[in-house]
Protein backbone atom coordinates (compact mmCIF):
# COMPACT_ATOMS: atom_id res chain seq x y z
CA UNK A 1 0.00 0.00 0.00
CA UNK A 2 1.27 3.66 -0.85
CA UNK A 3 2.72 5.06 2.25
CA UNK A 4 0.54 7.93 1.93
CA UNK A 5 -2.62 5.84 2.50
CA UNK A 6 -1.06 4.34 5.98
CA UNK A 7 -2.01 5.99 9.15
CA UNK A 8 0.05 8.42 11.00
CA UNK A 9 0.09 5.48 13.77
CA UNK A 10 1.49 2.92 11.49
CA UNK A 11 3.81 5.83 10.31
CA UNK A 12 5.12 6.68 13.52
CA UNK A 13 5.84 2.85 13.93
CA UNK A 14 7.91 2.24 11.06
CA UNK A 15 9.89 5.30 11.51
CA UNK A 16 10.70 4.26 14.90
CA UNK A 17 11.55 1.06 13.91
CA UNK A 18 13.89 2.37 11.15
CA UNK A 19 12.37 1.02 8.82
CA UNK A 20 11.57 4.69 6.94
CA UNK A 21 13.27 7.72 6.86
CA UNK A 22 12.19 10.68 7.79
CA UNK A 23 13.47 12.30 4.65
CA UNK A 24 12.22 9.46 2.27
CA UNK A 25 8.25 9.97 3.88
CA UNK A 26 8.67 13.66 4.27
CA UNK A 27 9.46 13.77 0.40
CA UNK A 28 6.82 11.60 -0.60
CA UNK A 29 4.19 14.00 0.91
CA UNK A 30 5.87 16.74 -0.92
CA UNK A 31 5.60 14.83 -3.76
CA UNK A 32 2.16 14.74 -3.39
CA UNK A 33 2.01 18.46 -2.86
CA UNK A 34 3.64 19.25 -5.74
CA UNK A 35 1.49 16.90 -7.95
CA UNK A 36 -1.85 18.02 -6.60
CA UNK A 37 -1.66 21.48 -5.28
CA UNK A 38 -2.06 22.96 -8.27
CA UNK A 39 -6.02 21.88 -8.35
CA UNK A 40 -6.22 21.68 -4.56
CA UNK A 41 -4.52 24.74 -3.34
CA UNK A 42 -4.48 23.84 0.74
CA UNK A 43 -1.22 25.12 1.13
CA UNK A 44 -0.14 29.14 1.22
CA UNK A 45 3.69 28.12 1.77
CA UNK A 46 5.49 25.17 1.39
CA UNK A 47 9.16 25.15 1.66
CA UNK A 48 10.29 21.77 0.26
CA UNK A 49 14.42 22.65 1.21
CA UNK A 50 13.43 23.60 4.93
CA UNK A 51 11.10 20.63 5.37
CA UNK A 52 13.54 18.08 4.06
CA UNK A 53 16.24 19.56 6.37
CA UNK A 54 13.94 19.35 9.53
CA UNK A 55 13.82 15.46 8.32
CA UNK A 56 17.25 14.85 7.44
CA UNK A 57 18.21 16.49 11.07
CA UNK A 58 15.33 14.25 12.72
CA UNK A 59 17.06 11.35 10.86
CA UNK A 60 20.58 11.79 12.11
CA UNK A 61 19.39 12.88 15.63
CA UNK A 62 17.79 8.92 15.73
CA UNK A 63 20.90 7.19 13.87
CA UNK A 64 22.63 9.02 17.29
CA UNK A 65 20.34 7.28 19.26
CA UNK A 66 18.03 10.59 20.53
CA UNK A 67 14.62 10.12 21.40
CA UNK A 68 12.73 11.24 18.88
CA UNK A 69 9.69 12.22 20.87
CA UNK A 70 5.81 10.59 20.03
CA UNK A 71 5.71 12.01 16.71
CA UNK A 72 9.18 10.94 15.61
CA UNK A 73 9.84 12.53 12.00
CA UNK A 74 6.40 12.38 11.13
CA UNK A 75 4.98 15.31 8.91
CA UNK A 76 2.71 17.82 10.46
CA UNK A 77 0.85 20.82 8.17
CA UNK A 78 -0.66 23.78 10.60
CA UNK A 79 -2.90 26.45 9.99
CA UNK A 80 -1.57 30.14 9.03
CA UNK A 81 -2.59 31.51 12.28
CA UNK A 82 -0.08 29.56 14.60
CA UNK A 83 3.08 31.69 15.08
CA UNK A 84 6.08 30.44 14.26
CA UNK A 85 9.38 32.20 14.42
CA UNK A 86 10.94 33.52 11.60
CA UNK A 87 8.29 32.11 9.32
CA UNK A 88 5.56 34.13 7.63
CA UNK A 89 2.49 34.03 9.38
CA UNK A 90 -0.48 35.85 7.58
CA UNK A 91 -3.66 34.83 8.81
CA UNK A 92 -4.32 34.77 5.15
CA UNK A 93 -4.96 38.46 5.22
CA UNK A 94 -3.67 41.25 3.55
CA UNK A 95 -2.33 42.66 6.91
CA UNK A 96 -0.17 40.04 8.26
CA UNK A 97 0.94 39.15 5.08
CA UNK A 98 4.90 40.60 5.54
CA UNK A 99 4.96 39.37 9.22
CA UNK A 100 7.46 37.20 11.44
CA UNK A 101 6.90 36.40 14.29
CA UNK A 102 9.98 36.39 16.49
CA UNK A 103 8.66 33.91 18.54
CA UNK A 104 6.72 30.67 18.59
CA UNK A 105 3.39 29.51 19.80
CA UNK A 106 3.44 26.90 22.34
CA UNK A 107 1.64 24.23 20.27
CA UNK A 108 4.67 25.00 17.58
CA UNK A 109 6.81 24.48 20.52
CA UNK A 110 5.85 21.36 20.92
CA UNK A 111 5.31 20.05 17.74
CA UNK A 112 9.00 20.48 17.79
CA UNK A 113 10.01 19.00 20.24
CA UNK A 114 7.71 15.95 18.97
CA UNK A 115 10.04 15.79 16.47
CA UNK A 116 7.27 16.91 14.54
CA UNK A 117 8.30 17.93 10.70
CA UNK A 118 6.30 21.04 9.37
CA UNK A 119 5.65 20.54 5.98
CA UNK A 120 3.36 23.44 5.17
CA UNK A 121 1.08 26.29 6.57
CA UNK A 122 -2.65 25.68 5.67
CA UNK A 123 -4.92 28.15 4.12
CA UNK A 124 -7.82 29.31 5.86
CA UNK A 125 -10.47 32.18 5.81
CA UNK A 126 -8.83 35.25 6.62
CA UNK A 127 -8.52 35.63 10.28
CA UNK A 128 -10.83 32.39 10.79
CA UNK A 129 -13.60 34.03 9.89
CA UNK A 130 -15.89 32.13 7.31
CA UNK A 131 -16.98 28.56 6.55
CA UNK A 132 -15.36 27.93 3.32
CA UNK A 133 -11.68 28.83 2.48
CA UNK A 134 -13.38 31.37 0.06
CA UNK A 135 -12.42 34.49 2.31
CA UNK A 136 -8.76 33.99 2.16
CA UNK A 137 -7.08 37.12 0.86
CA UNK A 138 -5.10 34.89 -1.02
CA UNK A 139 -6.72 31.49 -2.65
CA UNK A 140 -9.59 29.50 -2.34
CA UNK A 141 -9.24 25.85 -1.21
CA UNK A 142 -10.72 23.63 -3.16
CA UNK A 143 -12.54 20.33 -1.81
CA UNK A 144 -10.61 17.19 -2.37
CA UNK A 145 -13.52 15.25 -3.34
CA UNK A 146 -14.55 17.04 -6.15
CA UNK A 147 -12.79 20.69 -6.71
CA UNK A 148 -15.92 22.71 -7.74
CA UNK A 149 -17.02 22.39 -3.91
CA UNK A 150 -15.95 24.37 -1.08
CA UNK A 151 -13.42 22.69 1.76
CA UNK A 152 -15.26 24.30 4.33
CA UNK A 153 -13.36 26.60 6.78
CA UNK A 154 -12.02 28.11 8.66
CA UNK A 155 -10.04 25.32 8.75
CA UNK A 156 -10.68 24.37 5.53
CA UNK A 157 -6.26 23.65 4.53
CA UNK A 158 -6.06 21.97 7.21
CA UNK A 159 -8.73 19.45 6.01
CA UNK A 160 -8.26 19.47 2.67
CA UNK A 161 -4.40 18.50 2.96
CA UNK A 162 -5.33 15.44 5.04
CA UNK A 163 -7.57 14.34 2.82
CA UNK A 164 -5.96 14.48 -0.06
CA UNK A 165 -3.22 12.46 1.61
CA UNK A 166 -0.72 15.69 1.55
CA UNK A 167 -0.29 15.70 5.01
CA UNK A 168 -1.16 12.52 7.93
CA UNK A 169 -1.61 15.10 10.53
CA UNK A 170 -2.97 18.82 10.81
CA UNK A 171 -3.65 21.85 13.27
CA UNK A 172 -6.53 23.83 12.87
CA UNK A 173 -8.56 26.03 15.08
CA UNK A 174 -12.16 26.14 15.69
CA UNK A 175 -13.86 29.11 17.17
CA UNK A 176 -17.41 28.33 16.02
CA UNK A 177 -16.75 25.19 14.18
CA UNK A 178 -13.91 25.97 12.13
CA UNK A 179 -12.25 22.49 12.44
CA UNK A 180 -15.69 20.08 12.71
CA UNK A 181 -17.12 21.82 9.84
CA UNK A 182 -14.17 21.51 7.26
CA UNK A 183 -13.69 18.15 8.69
CA UNK A 184 -17.03 16.94 7.67
CA UNK A 185 -16.84 18.74 4.38
CA UNK A 186 -13.79 16.99 3.69
CA UNK A 187 -14.52 13.51 4.96
CA UNK A 188 -11.69 13.43 7.44
CA UNK A 189 -11.58 13.42 11.66
CA UNK A 190 -11.46 16.81 13.47
CA UNK A 191 -11.10 17.50 17.35
CA UNK A 192 -12.05 20.68 19.02
CA UNK A 193 -11.03 20.51 22.63
CA UNK A 194 -12.68 22.08 25.28
CA UNK A 195 -11.60 25.45 26.39
CA UNK A 196 -8.04 26.14 27.53
CA UNK A 197 -7.08 22.20 27.06
CA UNK A 198 -4.59 23.74 24.42
CA UNK A 199 -2.57 26.68 24.85
CA UNK A 200 -3.74 29.65 22.72
CA UNK A 201 -0.39 31.59 23.37
CA UNK A 202 0.94 32.53 19.93
CA UNK A 203 -2.37 31.75 18.17
CA UNK A 204 -3.35 35.20 16.42
CA UNK A 205 -6.65 35.64 18.10
CA UNK A 206 -10.17 36.04 16.60
CA UNK A 207 -12.54 35.34 19.71
CA UNK A 208 -10.46 34.89 22.88
CA UNK A 209 -13.07 33.38 24.86
CA UNK A 210 -13.95 30.94 21.89
CA UNK A 211 -10.71 29.97 19.99
CA UNK A 212 -9.22 27.18 20.35
CA UNK A 213 -6.55 25.27 18.99
CA UNK A 214 -7.09 21.26 18.03
CA UNK A 215 -6.13 18.23 15.67
CA UNK A 216 -7.42 16.80 12.27
CA UNK A 217 -6.65 13.50 10.58
CA UNK A 218 -7.81 10.67 8.95
CA UNK A 219 -8.73 8.80 12.16
CA UNK A 220 -9.55 8.86 16.05
CA UNK A 221 -6.42 7.03 16.66
CA UNK A 222 -4.23 9.60 14.96
CA UNK A 223 -5.98 12.43 16.13
CA UNK A 224 -5.38 10.66 19.66
CA UNK A 225 -1.91 10.85 18.50
CA UNK A 226 -1.48 14.62 17.72
CA UNK A 227 -4.04 15.59 20.81
CA UNK A 228 -1.51 14.44 23.12
CA UNK A 229 1.21 16.10 21.61
CA UNK A 230 -0.85 19.65 21.95
CA UNK A 231 -2.69 19.45 24.87
CA UNK A 232 -1.36 21.14 28.16
CA UNK A 233 -1.27 23.32 31.12
CA UNK A 234 0.89 26.46 29.89
CA UNK A 235 2.12 29.62 31.76
CA UNK A 236 2.13 31.69 28.72
CA UNK A 237 -1.91 31.27 28.60
CA UNK A 238 -3.72 32.34 31.56
CA UNK A 239 -6.80 30.24 30.21
CA UNK A 240 -5.21 27.27 29.95
CA UNK A 241 -6.58 24.11 31.90
CA UNK A 242 -3.81 23.35 34.96
CA UNK A 243 -4.99 19.24 34.55
CA UNK A 244 -2.74 16.16 33.62
CA UNK A 245 -3.09 15.57 29.88
CA UNK A 246 -4.50 11.32 29.62
CA UNK A 247 -2.67 9.37 27.39
CA UNK A 248 -4.84 9.41 24.63
CA UNK A 249 -3.02 7.26 22.39
CA UNK A 250 -2.98 4.33 24.64
CA UNK A 251 -6.72 4.38 25.73
CA UNK A 252 -8.52 5.24 22.51
CA UNK A 253 -9.12 1.90 21.13
CA UNK A 254 -10.48 0.61 24.61
CA UNK A 255 -14.48 0.39 23.80
CA UNK A 256 -16.50 2.08 26.58
CA UNK A 257 -18.93 -0.29 27.56
CA UNK A 258 -22.93 0.63 28.60
CA UNK A 259 -22.20 4.12 26.82
CA UNK A 260 -25.20 6.49 26.72
CA UNK A 261 -25.50 8.26 23.81
CA UNK A 262 -27.54 11.08 23.35
CA UNK A 263 -29.50 11.81 20.16
CA UNK A 264 -30.12 15.67 19.88
CA UNK A 265 -33.68 16.26 18.25
CA UNK A 266 -33.32 19.33 18.04
CA UNK A 267 -30.52 19.58 15.34
CA UNK A 268 -32.51 16.72 13.79
CA UNK A 269 -35.65 18.82 13.68
CA UNK A 270 -34.11 21.74 11.80
CA UNK A 271 -34.24 21.60 7.71
CA UNK A 272 -31.24 18.88 7.03
CA UNK A 273 -30.08 17.31 3.98
CA UNK A 274 -31.75 14.06 3.64
CA UNK A 275 -28.52 12.38 3.14
CA UNK A 276 -27.00 13.89 6.29
CA UNK A 277 -30.42 12.81 8.16
CA UNK A 278 -30.56 9.30 6.80
CA UNK A 279 -25.94 8.72 7.68
CA UNK A 280 -26.65 10.02 11.32
CA UNK A 281 -30.11 7.57 11.42
CA UNK A 282 -27.24 4.96 10.36
CA UNK A 283 -24.86 5.84 13.02
CA UNK A 284 -27.28 5.64 15.60
CA UNK A 285 -27.66 2.47 14.95
CA UNK A 286 -24.09 1.62 14.77
CA UNK A 287 -23.61 2.97 18.02
CA UNK A 288 -26.98 0.50 19.03
CA UNK A 289 -24.91 -2.75 17.07
CA UNK A 290 -21.55 -1.88 19.48
CA UNK A 291 -23.82 -1.98 22.54
CA UNK A 292 -24.37 1.88 23.65
CA UNK A 293 -27.86 2.87 24.59
CA UNK A 294 -29.32 5.67 22.71
CA UNK A 295 -31.41 8.03 24.44
CA UNK A 296 -32.90 11.16 22.64
CA UNK A 297 -32.17 14.98 24.71
CA UNK A 298 -32.98 18.35 23.65
CA UNK A 299 -30.64 20.95 23.89
CA UNK A 300 -33.66 23.73 23.72
CA UNK A 301 -31.65 26.99 23.38
CA UNK A 302 -29.11 25.72 20.70
CA UNK A 303 -31.08 27.48 18.06
CA UNK A 304 -30.29 30.70 19.63
CA UNK A 305 -26.45 29.42 18.91
CA UNK A 306 -26.01 31.64 15.98
CA UNK A 307 -27.38 34.92 17.03
CA UNK A 308 -25.54 34.51 19.99
CA UNK A 309 -22.40 33.49 18.56
CA UNK A 310 -22.87 36.26 15.96
CA UNK A 311 -22.77 38.97 19.05
CA UNK A 312 -20.24 37.20 20.99
CA UNK A 313 -17.26 36.56 18.30
CA UNK A 314 -17.53 39.77 16.54
CA UNK A 315 -17.97 41.54 19.61
CA UNK A 316 -14.27 39.89 20.44
CA UNK A 317 -12.99 40.04 17.25
CA UNK A 318 -13.74 43.87 17.27
CA UNK A 319 -11.37 43.89 20.58
CA UNK A 320 -8.22 41.60 19.36
CA UNK A 321 -8.11 43.19 15.09
CA UNK A 322 -8.09 46.71 17.38
CA UNK A 323 -4.60 46.02 17.08
CA UNK A 324 -3.98 46.23 13.31
CA UNK A 325 -2.99 49.98 13.25
CA UNK A 326 -0.52 50.14 11.03
CA UNK A 327 1.72 51.35 13.73
CA UNK A 328 2.77 48.34 15.69
CA UNK A 329 2.92 45.50 13.05
CA UNK A 330 1.84 44.45 10.00
CA UNK A 331 0.39 46.50 6.97
CA UNK A 332 0.71 49.83 6.35
CA UNK A 333 -0.76 51.69 4.03
CA UNK A 334 1.70 53.67 1.52
CA UNK A 335 2.75 56.88 2.78
CA UNK A 336 3.32 58.93 -0.73
CA UNK A 337 -0.41 58.27 -1.23
CA UNK A 338 -1.50 59.07 1.88
CA UNK A 339 0.09 62.38 1.96
CA UNK A 340 -0.64 63.35 -1.74
CA UNK A 341 -4.47 62.78 -0.84
CA UNK A 342 -4.15 64.66 2.06
CA UNK A 343 -2.78 67.52 0.14
CA UNK A 344 -5.49 67.49 -3.09
CA UNK A 345 -7.77 67.15 0.25
CA UNK A 346 -6.42 70.41 1.15
CA UNK A 347 -6.19 72.01 -1.99
CA UNK A 348 -9.49 71.54 -2.68
CA UNK A 349 -10.91 72.91 0.64
CA UNK A 350 -13.04 76.12 0.19
CA UNK A 351 -12.60 77.71 3.69
CA UNK A 352 -10.21 77.07 6.55
CA UNK A 353 -12.83 75.79 8.47
CA UNK A 354 -13.36 73.10 5.50
CA UNK A 355 -9.64 72.39 5.87
CA UNK A 356 -9.69 71.86 9.62
CA UNK A 357 -12.04 69.24 9.50
CA UNK A 358 -9.88 67.55 7.13
CA UNK A 359 -8.51 63.99 8.74
CA UNK A 360 -4.85 64.36 10.49
CA UNK A 361 -2.49 62.15 8.44
CA UNK A 362 -2.58 59.94 11.76
CA UNK A 363 -6.46 59.19 11.48
CA UNK A 364 -5.94 58.36 8.24
CA UNK A 365 -3.31 55.85 7.99
CA UNK A 366 -4.75 53.97 10.44
CA UNK A 367 -8.36 54.52 8.30
CA UNK A 368 -6.74 53.43 5.06
CA UNK A 369 -4.30 51.13 6.54
CA UNK A 370 -7.47 49.06 8.29
CA UNK A 371 -9.47 49.57 5.00
CA UNK A 372 -6.98 48.03 2.64
CA UNK A 373 -5.68 44.90 5.36
CA UNK A 374 -8.91 43.74 5.95
CA UNK A 375 -10.95 41.82 3.84
CA UNK A 376 -14.89 42.45 3.49
CA UNK A 377 -15.75 39.78 5.74
CA UNK A 378 -13.43 40.94 8.66
CA UNK A 379 -14.84 44.16 8.23
CA UNK A 380 -18.19 43.10 8.47
CA UNK A 381 -17.24 41.36 12.01
CA UNK A 382 -15.57 44.43 12.97
CA UNK A 383 -18.40 46.63 12.66
CA UNK A 384 -20.82 44.30 14.26
CA UNK A 385 -19.07 44.15 16.91
CA UNK A 386 -18.21 47.27 17.69
CA UNK A 387 -22.19 47.91 17.37
CA UNK A 388 -22.57 45.66 19.72
CA UNK A 389 -20.48 47.45 22.36
CA UNK A 390 -20.95 50.61 21.84
CA UNK A 391 -22.83 52.15 24.45
CA UNK A 392 -26.79 52.26 24.31
CA UNK A 393 -26.32 48.62 22.79
CA UNK A 394 -24.38 46.66 25.02
CA UNK A 395 -26.43 46.02 26.64
CA UNK A 396 -29.40 45.38 24.51
CA UNK A 397 -26.89 42.90 22.61
CA UNK A 398 -23.73 41.99 24.35
CA UNK A 399 -24.96 41.11 27.55
CA UNK A 400 -28.11 39.77 26.07
CA UNK A 401 -25.78 37.09 24.16
CA UNK A 402 -23.74 36.20 27.69
CA UNK A 403 -27.52 35.36 29.12
CA UNK A 404 -27.96 33.32 26.50
CA UNK A 405 -24.61 31.71 26.46
CA UNK A 406 -25.35 30.87 29.87
CA UNK A 407 -28.70 29.21 29.18
CA UNK A 408 -26.52 27.07 26.40
CA UNK A 409 -23.90 26.02 28.74
CA UNK A 410 -27.31 25.02 31.55
CA UNK A 411 -28.82 22.93 28.43
CA UNK A 412 -25.46 20.71 28.08
CA UNK A 413 -25.05 20.21 31.98
CA UNK A 414 -28.80 18.52 31.78
CA UNK A 415 -28.30 16.43 28.83
CA UNK A 416 -25.26 15.52 30.16
CA UNK A 417 -26.75 13.98 33.17
CA UNK A 418 -28.46 11.64 30.39
CA UNK A 419 -25.99 10.64 27.93
CA UNK A 420 -21.93 10.20 28.29
CA UNK A 421 -21.60 11.85 24.31
CA UNK A 422 -24.71 14.01 22.49
CA UNK A 423 -25.01 12.60 18.67
CA UNK A 424 -26.00 14.73 15.78
CA UNK A 425 -24.98 16.41 12.28
CA UNK A 426 -22.11 18.50 12.19
CA UNK A 427 -23.26 20.27 8.98
CA UNK A 428 -27.11 20.51 7.80
CA UNK A 429 -25.80 19.72 3.99
CA UNK A 430 -22.58 18.30 2.61
CA UNK A 431 -20.22 20.80 0.71
CA UNK A 432 -21.65 23.46 -1.19
CA UNK A 433 -20.45 24.70 -4.51
CA UNK A 434 -17.98 27.28 -4.74
CA UNK A 435 -19.39 30.25 -4.87
CA UNK A 436 -22.66 29.49 -3.25
CA UNK A 437 -22.45 31.68 -0.43
CA UNK A 438 -21.47 34.80 -2.05
CA UNK A 439 -24.40 37.36 -1.59
CA UNK A 440 -25.96 35.36 1.47
CA UNK A 441 -23.05 35.92 4.29
CA UNK A 442 -25.96 34.27 6.71
CA UNK A 443 -26.65 31.22 4.75
CA UNK A 444 -22.35 30.94 5.63
CA UNK A 445 -23.32 31.26 8.61
CA UNK A 446 -26.16 28.94 9.22
CA UNK A 447 -23.41 25.83 7.91
CA UNK A 448 -21.85 26.14 11.71
CA UNK A 449 -25.78 26.02 13.70
CA UNK A 450 -24.75 22.26 15.29
CA UNK A 451 -21.28 23.18 15.97
CA UNK A 452 -21.62 26.76 17.86
CA UNK A 453 -22.99 25.49 20.81
CA UNK A 454 -19.62 23.39 21.69
CA UNK A 455 -17.38 26.64 21.56
CA UNK A 456 -20.28 29.12 23.69
CA UNK A 457 -20.03 26.25 26.28
CA UNK A 458 -16.55 25.89 26.02
CA UNK A 459 -16.83 21.77 26.19
CA UNK A 460 -15.14 19.43 23.51
CA UNK A 461 -16.36 18.26 20.24
CA UNK A 462 -15.78 15.94 17.29
CA UNK A 463 -16.72 15.26 13.48
CA UNK A 464 -15.68 12.25 11.77
CA UNK A 465 -17.29 10.57 8.81
CA UNK A 466 -20.43 8.83 8.79
CA UNK A 467 -21.51 8.74 5.40
CA UNK A 468 -21.91 9.55 2.25
CA UNK A 469 -24.03 11.76 -0.10
CA UNK A 470 -25.66 10.39 -3.47
CA UNK A 471 -23.13 12.31 -4.96
CA UNK A 472 -20.55 10.83 -3.54
CA UNK A 473 -19.92 13.80 -0.87
CA UNK A 474 -18.83 13.12 2.23
CA UNK A 475 -20.85 13.52 5.95
CA UNK A 476 -19.80 14.28 9.16
CA UNK A 477 -21.16 12.63 12.71
CA UNK A 478 -20.57 15.36 15.56
CA UNK A 479 -20.02 14.25 19.03
CA UNK A 480 -20.13 16.24 22.00
CA UNK A 481 -18.69 15.59 25.62
CA UNK A 482 -18.29 17.38 28.77
CA UNK A 483 -15.20 19.38 29.53
CA UNK A 484 -11.71 17.37 29.26
CA UNK A 485 -13.45 14.39 28.15
CA UNK A 486 -11.47 14.43 25.04
CA UNK A 487 -10.78 10.76 26.05
CA UNK A 488 -14.37 10.01 26.10
CA UNK A 489 -15.17 11.30 22.60
CA UNK A 490 -11.52 9.73 20.94
CA UNK A 491 -13.17 6.21 22.42
CA UNK A 492 -16.57 6.79 20.76
CA UNK A 493 -15.15 7.48 17.87
CA UNK A 494 -12.87 5.31 17.48
CA UNK A 495 -15.59 2.17 18.30
CA UNK A 496 -17.44 3.60 15.53
CA UNK A 497 -14.36 3.59 12.84
CA UNK A 498 -13.94 -0.14 13.97
CA UNK A 499 -17.50 -0.94 12.96
CA UNK A 500 -17.58 1.41 9.94
CA UNK A 501 -14.83 2.11 7.09
CA UNK A 502 -16.02 5.98 6.42
CA UNK A 503 -13.02 6.98 7.40
CA UNK A 504 -11.17 5.13 5.10
CA UNK A 505 -12.76 6.16 1.68
CA UNK A 506 -10.35 8.28 -0.21
CA UNK A 507 -11.31 10.71 -3.06
CA UNK A 508 -10.46 9.26 -6.17
CA UNK A 509 -7.28 10.74 -7.22
CA UNK A 510 -5.87 9.06 -4.28
CA UNK A 511 -7.77 5.65 -3.77
CA UNK A 512 -5.81 5.52 -7.38
CA UNK A 513 -2.06 6.00 -6.29
CA UNK A 514 -0.14 3.08 -5.13
N1 LIG B 1 -17.60 29.91 10.44
C1 LIG B 1 -17.56 30.54 11.72
C2 LIG B 1 -17.20 32.00 11.58
O1 LIG B 1 -17.07 32.44 10.50
C3 LIG B 1 -16.58 29.85 12.60
C4 LIG B 1 -15.17 30.21 12.32
C5 LIG B 1 -14.19 29.56 13.23
O2 LIG B 1 -14.51 28.60 13.95
N2 LIG B 1 -12.99 30.09 13.23
O3 LIG B 1 -17.06 32.73 12.50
Amino acid sequence: MSLLKKSAVELVSLLRDGELTSADLTRAYLNQIEEHEGTIQAFLHVDREAALQQAEDLDRRRAAGENMGPLGGLPVAVKDLLCTRGVTTTCASRMLENFRPPYDATVIARLKAAGAVLIGRTNMDEFAMGGSCENSAFQTTKNPWDPERIPGGSSGGAAACVAAAMAPLSVGSDTGGSIRQPAALCGVTGLKPTYGRVSRYGLVAFASSLDQIGPLAATAEDVALLLEVLAGHDPLDSTSIDAPVPRYIETVRQPLEGLRVGLVTDHLAEQLDPDVEAAVREAVRVYESLGANVEEVSLPHSRYGIATYYVIAPSEASSNLARYDGAHYGYRTDESALQAELAAERAAAQSEQEEARLDTPLVRMYRKTRSEGFGAEVKRRIMLGTYALSSGYYDAYYLKALKVRRLIVEDYRAAFQKADVLLGPVTPSPAMPLGHFKDDPLGMYLTDLFTVGANLAGIAGISLPCGQSREGLPIGLHLQAPPLEEERLLRAAHMFQTATDWHRRRPDFVASED
